[in-house]
């Protein structure tokens, strides 16, 4: 089955920019038959620091109705106050997102839902930027009762801490079951929000495939290298098209499904460990020039036995320390090697 697709900018920076972006994914989209679902485009963004772009505001809709008229392709923003849903209105806009910092408040998701009440909206809930399962089935469950026209879901992982590999963790727990819990709901993963930059996005969006996902929404934009925001995590139209010709879409029967889950899994998780070790070499390479500056000695023996009780503990079985420690022994010789 063809996933369903959602692609587009992060947010709409000028007419040029969300048409020419538009343009090219209708283009490689009808060139390679996929279905591009739903064009996205953020037209108000909630940053983090007051002086970065927060979007144009309404100046974009003319655009994105034009959108929606040339290619038929329904186009989706994010909205989090009940004005942007009346502004979503008046422009012919029926399909809205509910991102994650709305979502850690249930306030401001129920005057949302309130907003959006018995009207023709699709609506998709982003997961809440906290990895709290109750909060985001209690915002789903506020627009199941507000009787809109359709529901789904959005998985782009939580708030994480800075030194790991993506952007935010995918906690794949908590998706897999809101979607037990709304089993009839379209479930997508936004791969690019949850890796923060696009090496990693086919890797993720392969392991939601593999999970059931019902679709993907990625961000794209004509020249990433230009956006002003979420630059590092835009894909061009023609690395979005390649991107999703490459996964693997058909569902295999169980237990080949399962085993392939696990191994995407794997090949993640050996992707992120090589990614945090060439972190900790790097670490590494900084610690020994401080050490030459301040003529201290390469080994440091206590230094090391912390390192070692990070890594062992009692309850992990003998072969398992057996490996833990071959493998620190290894990591300790070049760690010294390193700083010599
Ligand atoms: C977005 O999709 O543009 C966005 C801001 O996403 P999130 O709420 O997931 O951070
Ligand atoms: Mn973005």
């Amino acid at each position: 089955m063809t996933p369903l697709l959602i692609a587009g900018p992060c947010a709409v920076e000028s007419e040029y920019q969300v048409l020419t972006t538009a343009a090219r994914l209708h283009e490689v989209a009808a060139q390679h038959s996929l279905p591009l679902d739903y064009f996205r485009a953020g037209v108000w963004k909630s940053r983090s620091l007051p002086d970065t772009f927060a979007g144009v505001g309404a100046t974009a809709f003319p655009w994105l109705a034009k959108i929606q008229n040339t290619y038929q392709t329904p186009v989706c923003v994010e909205v989090m106050t009940p004005q942007q849903v009346e502004l979503c209105e008046k422009y012919g806009i029926y399909a809205v997102w509910i991102g994650a910092r709305t979502g850690v408040n249930p306030a401001d998701v129920q005057s949302l839902a309130d907003a959006v009440a018995h009207k023709p909206f699709t609506v998709m809930v982003k997961n809440p930027l906290v990895p709290d399962l109750e909060l985001w089935s209690g915002n789903v469950e506020r627009f199941l009762r507000a009787d809109v026209q359709k529901v789904m879901t959005i998985h782009r992982g939580f708030a994480a801490h800075a030194e790991n590999v993506y952007r935010n963790a995918p906690c794949w727990e908590i998706p897999v079951s809101l979607k037990v819990r709304f089993p009839e709901l379209p479930m997508l993963c936004d791969p690019s929000h949850l890796c923060g930059c696009t090496k990693w996005i086919p890797q993720i969006a392969q392991i939601a495939l593999n999970y059931d996902f019902d679709g993907l929404m990625t961000e794209c934009h004509h020249k990433p290298q230009t956006a002003l925001c979420d630059a590092s995590q835009q894909m061009t139209p023609v690395q979005w098209a390649d991107f999703i010709r490459h996964l693997n879409l058909s569902p295999t029967a169980d237990p080949d499904r399962a085993l392939l889950r696990q191994r995407a899994l794997l090949e993640n998780i050996d992707t992120q460990i090589s990614e945090l070790l060439q972190k900790r070499m790097h670490i590494i390479d900084e610690i020994a020039d401080i050490k030459k500056t301040n003529n201290l000695p390469v080994l440091q023996h206590k230094q090391w036995q912390q390192v070692e009780k990070r890594y062992l503990s009692p309850h992990q079985d003998a072969l398992y320390q057996i490996f833990i420690k071959q493998f620190l022994s290894l990591l300790h010789q070049s760690s010294i090697e390193r700083q010599k």
